[in-house]
């Protein structure tokens, strides 16, 4: 089925036309008519899935005819997600699809002044998209009504638990009207998943993609065993055998993060950071660099990189194995979105070869073994520019200065 055989607006297919989408995803395919028919709707899908227009098309549609009177009457939809990034993105994903309907879509979350965000909730928007902790400081000032909410989505779902917003979630509940839809959108499910989950929806139409394997099948995912010490090595190796590709790099640690970005430097290979002890306006900027391409690695962290949409990412490095089979499906889940295909590999070390198990567990099947032999090992470490131009002496000389430094120190101490 075609996207021009939906009954929705013709501007939204416009739009829809323009940004070249032809025919729906599994996702679109699966929710667009329920939510039409404004069915609650439960769904299981991953980022990449094409899940955000899932949603922003049957919403768009139900609310572009509405009467939009004079005086604003208040938010009609509440979008909900976990973080700033993905915030904005949605923002993005409503405003292109609804650009030629008179639906306003506004995008609120912290880290920013509020008082422009009031301004603009008093000027009228029917489609909030919000991080939970600027909505409820909005509603406890009384700058946000819930009372005209006719449309809730929970989007990430899983990643809103994760990150602690549970009470939040069931605080919200009491300012919205019990007359809704309630459309839930997780990555993941699990029992507190499913309990938090059915006490939002009723009679929710539940719809599930790819439930065998949670990775899309557009991706290609691989594991490389290589030792902790040797990763900056390959990820060397990897960046400049690719010069082209736009490649997300993901870390356990903003520590790691940093830490890896020094070892680029060190080889010459330019990269950014993205994590949260950078500034909002920061990571902004850096997600606008590596968008236009003018920065090609971006490294991240698992909260920092929810919700990052860039369709053009042809590759994610696993530099760290992840805490959790939910955040394997995530990161990978971030190169390969809509139709495109994608690659991931996972650096795996002797450490981590539990963690890999568990992961694989979840997956229902092992990931496959990039092989890796000896003579290539050593040669990739040799390979090193940082190898190359170490120069033994000064660093030598450097450690006999620290020496001297540390004793001159010690000595002072205890005098
Ligand atoms: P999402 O899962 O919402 O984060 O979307 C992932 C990516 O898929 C985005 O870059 C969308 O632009 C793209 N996308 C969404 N729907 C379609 C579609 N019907 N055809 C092709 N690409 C799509």
């Amino acid at each position: 089925m075609k996207f021009e055989e939906y009954k929705i607006a013709e501007g939204i297919k416009t739009s829809i036309s323009k940004l070249g989408f032809k025919k729906p995803t599994d996702i679109q395919f699966k929710s667009i008519p329920p939510i039409l028919r404004g069915e609650d709707v439960l769904a299981i899908a991953q980022t990449g899935t094409g899940k955000t227009a899932a949603f922003a098309i049957p919403v768009l549609h139900t609310l572009q005819d509405r009467k939009i009177k004079g005086r604003p009457d208040g938010v009609k939809c509440l979008v909900m997600v976990p973080t700033h990034e993905l915030a904005l993105q949605t923002e993005n994903v409503f405003r292109v699809l609804g650009k030629h309907t008179r639906v306003k879509s506004f995008a609120i979350h912290g880290g920013v002044d509020q008082d422009p965000q009031i301004k603009q909730l008093n000027k009228g928007v029917d489609v909030l998209i919000a991080t939970p902790g600027r909505m409820f400081d909005l509603v406890s000032q009384g700058a946000l009504q819930m009372h005209r909410i006719e449309i809730l989505v929970l989007d990430e779902a899983d990643h809103m638990l994760d990150m602690g917003f549970i009470k939040d979630i069931r605080d919200l509940m009491k300012h919205l009207p019990r007359k809704r839809q309630t459309l839930f959108f997780s990555a993941t499910i699990n029992e507190q998943i499913k309990k938090i989950a059915y006490s939002l929806v009723s009679d929710a139409i539940r719809i599930q993609i790819s439930p065998k394997d949670p990775v899309a099948k557009n991706i290609e995912h691989a594991v490389a065993f290589i030792e902790m010490d040797d990763k900056r090595f390959f990820l060397e190796s990897v960046i400049n055998n690719q010069p082209d590709q736009k490649i997300l790099v993901f870390v356990r640690t903003k520590v790691r993060a940093e830490r890896v970005k020094k070892a680029l430097d060190r080889v010459n290979v330019q990269s950014e950071t993205i994590h949260s002890d950078k500034e909002q306006e920061q990571r902004e900027l850096t997600m606008q660099q590596f968008r236009s391409g003018s920065v090609k690695v971006l490294i991240a962290t698992d909260i920092s990189a929810r919700g990052i949409d860039i369709p053009d990412v042809e590759l994610v490095v696993n530099y760290d194995l992840p805490e959790s089979p939910e955040y394997y499906v995530h990161r990978v889940g971030r190169t390969g979105r809509g139709t495109n295909k994608g690659q991931a590999i996972s650096f795996c070390s002797k450490e981590e070869r539990e963690m890999l198990g568990i992961i694989e567990e979840q997956l229902g099947k092992p990931i496959y073994r990039t092989e890796i032999s000896k003579g290539f090992y050593r040669d990739t470490i040799e390979a090193s520019k940082e190898n190359e131009e170490t120069d033994w002496q000064s660093l030598l000389d450097q450690e006999d200065e620290f020496q001297k430094k540390k004793k001159k120190k010690n000595k002072k101490s205890k005098g």
